[in-house]
């Protein structure tokens, strides 16, 4: 998904050619492009879209070709391309050893095993143990990311949740005292290490823990190529007011992130197709769970009432993962498994950027109008 040029001319223009993409859809024609790094720039680019290419061509079987035109302007740096923001292994790693070293009392770091290739294999536990309501058994919320381990928006959705429940927000504190959040944020390491977009096995072969609490959400986070937005794809039910609960947390995730699609969210497709969460699961699953696939685009997303296309950034997808945690305490609001005696400026706060932060500052900022309007318009 990413390669390196070192030893060119300045000066020098090249047109790359990236052949064999099957899908006749891509993002591509939607204004795409690859991503660029050197030396001296460290911070990821998008290459401007005019200079991008998706077409059929004849040498190759018929398949689809992505050309793109690029010029070297220093001999001396190394240049870097990808697919999109890269988000390694290594990354995972230091970010959680960072994590670690906070000795966060609500957070817990399990090696669920090794990989095949003998990478780590990582579960968080978010949760605030000493909190133990007597009457109610804490409800259980797992997320999973990278299955498809080409998929690196995904990653950074997963340390967006991640960054949020593990901070000082007044609304990650309840959370973690009614739940707890089981977190795998690489589930294939050995694929995303390889350089592989889609590898469908999980490499490793491990045992789920029997966790003796009622799972009640399984997220299993991807990435999409061709769709723009934030959307979810649920389960296909006959009962039609299972079918309305399912409904509820994509329906408040779209109150609360200006990039997620609830209209793009569909519940007549079966998320196995999209990966192999539910096999990964096993049993744990049973009527009174959810079980959903988020995905992300690759590319960007759109507000509603807006017709332009606003690419996503390593920030804004950590944004959408922010919001996706949050929107938990307003789904277990809603459903009066979490009573509400907080001020009310906290309910529906926005949450600013804090990644890497540790002095727990979050700017808290009410709703607006436009997520009213925005409401208003998702309805009709
Ligand atoms: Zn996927």
């Amino acid at each position: 998904m990413s390669f390196q040029i070192r030893g060119c001319h300045s000066s020098e223009r090249v047109i790359f050619n990236v052949v064999n993409f099957s899908k006749t859809k891509s993002l591509y024609r939607d204004g795409m492009s690859p991503v660029v790094k050197s030396t001296s720039r460290p911070k990821w680019q998008r290459l401007p879209a005019k200079n991008v290419y998706y077409y059929r061509c004849p040498d190759h079987r018929r398949n689809y070709v992505m050309s793109f035109a690029f010029c070297f302007d220093r001999e001396d740096d190394v240049y870097q391309f990808a697919y999109c923001y890269p988000y390694t292994y290594s990354r995972l790693q230091h970010y959680l050893a960072s994590l670690e070293r906070r000795n966060l009392p609500y957070l817990q770091r399990d090696q669920l095993g090794l990989s095949v290739q003998q990478r780590r294999l990582d579960l968080l536990t978010i949760t605030n143990s000493d909190h133990q309501s007597p009457e109610r058994e804490k409800k259980l919320v797992f997320l999973t990311a990278r299955v498809h381990p080409g998929e690196s928006p995904a990653s950074f959705v997963c340390q967006g949740v991640i960054d949020f429940l593990v901070s000082q927000h007044p609304v990650a504190q309840v959370l973690r005292d009614h739940v707890i959040f089981k977190i795998v944020p690489m589930l294939n390491p050995d694929g995303v290490y390889l350089g592989n977009y889609r590898y469908d096995e999980v490499s490793g072969g491990f045992v789920v823990v029997p966790w003796r609490v009622s799972l009640e959400f399984y997220i299993d986070v991807h990435a999409h190529s061709t769709m723009l937005n934030g959307f979810m794809y649920g389960n296909v039910f006959e009962d039609e007011e299972r079918v309305q609960r399912q409904a509820v947390f994509p329906r408040l995730l779209c109150q609360n992130a200006p990039d997620f699609s609830f209209s793009n969210t569909s519940f007549n497709r079966d998320v196995v197709k999209a990966g192999t969460g539910r096999r990964f699961l096993g049993g744990l699953l049973d009527d009174t769970s959810y079980c959903y696939t988020l995905e992300v685009s690759f590319y960007s997303y759109m507000t509603a009432g807006s017709t332009a296309t606003v690419p996503y950034t390593e920030e804004t997808y950590m944004k959408l993962g922010r919001n996706v945690a949050r929107t938990f305490l307003d789904y277990y609001k809603q459903n009066n498994f979490i009573k509400d005696n907080r001020p009310t400026h906290i309910q529906n706060s926005e949450v600013t950027s804090q990644t890497g932060s540790s002095n727990g500052k979050v700017g808290v900022v009410g709703r607006d109008s436009s997520d009213r309007e925005k409401e208003k318009s998702i309805r009709h």
